[in-house]
């Protein structure tokens, strides 16, 4: 049995103080849940101060990006050491927006990915096919090259850590939410493929979430698909009252 995660994605979005008080409100709602595990990211200026929130609380903290080295001369990033010293538990790797806006790569994503495992913490590997590739039927072989390519010369007990998100670039902001027989294709091609590579105990192990405007009013039919282990949540994260009723309903 796979234990439900659910984890919010603040994007670049909230000042420190707006992020601290979203924390504390959710802290009051989930102080202790054993139901699924709860992760919430928010932006790099934010972070340290949101874990003086959350420590003592089931609520666990990820990070939106990182760079692959510990240390040194680059400008501008930040690294697994200074996540972890700020309290993160996890670390999104491979947003759609990162590859698109960013032109983040498969071998970046694969770099960072090795990276965060490396420094003890879990990556949320992010796939997805764009609309044109999915209305082309490349569907399939976009996931498959991404996979390939991210999870680069892994081992299972690695890949067994990992957790992937599943996200079809066409969903994410659009308000158009992948209904859940589409979405359990993409989780159940995604397992069966990471079954082929790593074996069956790892597939029965791994978490897949999905994204893609998940709301409170989707999360339940989603959840109910058997491939979908929990979602990563962009929009509607960023209100208290929208995350804590997709978390409820979740684990209805
Ligand atoms: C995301 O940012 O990962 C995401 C899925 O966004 P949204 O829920 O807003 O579609």
């Amino acid at each position: 049995m796979r234990r439900p995660i659910i984890a919010g994605n603040w994007k670049m979005y909230k000042t420190i103080q707006d992020a601290v008080d979203i924390a504390v409100a959710l802290k009051r709602k989930f102080y202790t849940f054993s139901e699924a595990d709860i992760i919430i990211g928010p932006p790099f200026t934010a972070l340290a101060k949101v874990h003086d929130v959350i420590i003592d609380s089931s609520i666990m903290l990820a990070a939106q990006d990182m760079y692959w080295e510990a240390e040194g001369a680059f400008t501008g990033e930040i690294s697994p050491m200074m996540l972890k010293d700020a309290g993160c538990r996890y670390v999104i790797i491979g947003h759609s927006e990162r590859r698109h806006i960013f032109g983040e790569t498969d071998e970046e994503v694969n770099k960072k990915v090795r990276a965060v495992l490396k420094h003890g913490m879990v990556p949320i590997i992010c796939v997805g096919e764009k609309l044109d590739e999915r209305d082309n039927g490349m569907m399939f072989e976009v996931l498959e090259k991404q996979l390939s390519r991210g999870l680069k010369d892994m081992a299972a007990e690695d890949v067994m850590r990992i957790v992937i998100a599943y996200e079809p670039v066409w969903a994410i902001g659009t308000g158009r939410t992948a209904t859940p027989q589409q979405a359990q294709e993409a989780h159940e091609f995604i397992r069966n493929y990471i079954e082929r590579l790593y074996g069956k105990e790892t597939a029965s192990k791994i978490r897949i979430q999905y994204g893609g405007s998940v709301k409170p009013g989707n999360i339940a039919q989603l959840m109910a698909q058997e491939d979908i282990d929990g979602a990563l949540v962009g929009g509607a994260s960023l209100d208290v009252n929208s995350f804590v009723e997709i978390i409820n309903n979740a684990v209805l």
